[in-house]
């Protein structure tokens, strides 16, 4: 908690409880602010005193004669609250609409829909007749981790675009395991991707996924292992933005 001084309104007339003598009283209102640390995130309300001008002695503002409350109102415009005071919802409301602004942006480059059209075509256990999904459900079964996931627990889908490839898979669990398992889950599909002749040649654009979200990236120019990986990060498989 914090307050700053807001300004204050002189009452005249006012008979003061500390000397008995009428006397004008100056209010100094206080703006209250909740902060976290030290930064003001938003009011909380309004506190004030009173000066009685002719013996200077203070009375908090449980102790105001009407008067002096009844001033408030018409002497409220005088007291202004700074911006300052709305600093942390300010930020948060501008990163909200910045992250707004930018899934705009996101759903504006057609290579959004693209990648999610994509996605949503990742099959779920391999054919027999499709080689490259063998190999996939091979090396994962060969792999250090291999052995606790299940071959018909993920979907993939390779997909050949000019000299660009893109390489999707998807593990439902893939939230649980950590990130140096997901490097080597990633490093087998490059390992899959390396035998693949028709892929050698290509620009690679590897996306390893849990259920609903990238958690490793790797393309020609980004390597990335985090819980947050923006799927713009596959668009350039799809080509430059126009
Ligand atoms: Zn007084």
């Amino acid at each position: 908690m914090g307050a700053s001084r807001l300004g204050f309104y002189d009452v005249p007339n006012v008979e003061c409880r500390h000397c008995g003598e009428t006397s004008l009283h100056r209010v100094t209102a206080f703006g209250k602010y909740f902060s976290l640390s030290i930064v003001p995130m938003f009011p909380t309300g309004v506190t004030m005193t009173a000066e009685c001008e002719h013996c200077n002695k203070t009375i908090p503002q449980h102790e105001f004669p009407p008067a002096l409350n009844q001033q408030y109102k018409p002497n409220k415009a005088r007291l202004k609250r700074p911006w300052w005071h709305y600093a942390g919802v300010a930020a948060i409301a501008i990163f909200w609409i910045f992250g707004l602004v930018s899934n705009a942006i996101d759903s504006l480059d057609p290579r959004s829909e693209m990648l999610k059209n994509d996605i949503a075509q990742m099959r779920r256990t391999p054919l027999e007749s499709d080689t490259l999904a063998t190999k996939l459900s091979t090396m994962y079964m060969v792999a250090t981790i291999g052995d606790q996931l299940d071959e018909a627990d993920f979907n993939y889908l390779v997909k050949v675009k000019g000299d660009n490839a893109l390489m999707l898979v998807s593990i439902p669990t893939l939230d649980d395991y950590d990130e140096e398992s997901r490097e080597q889950m990633m490093e087998v599909m490059e390992m899959v991707a390396d035998q693949q002749f028709d892929l050698l040649t290509k620009n690679m654009y590897y996306g390893l996924r849990s259920s609903n979200k990238n958690l490793v990236v790797k393309t020609p120019t980004n390597y990335i292992v985090d819980d947050n990986i923006a799927n713009s990060y596959l668009y350039d498989f799809y080509g430059a933005k126009e």
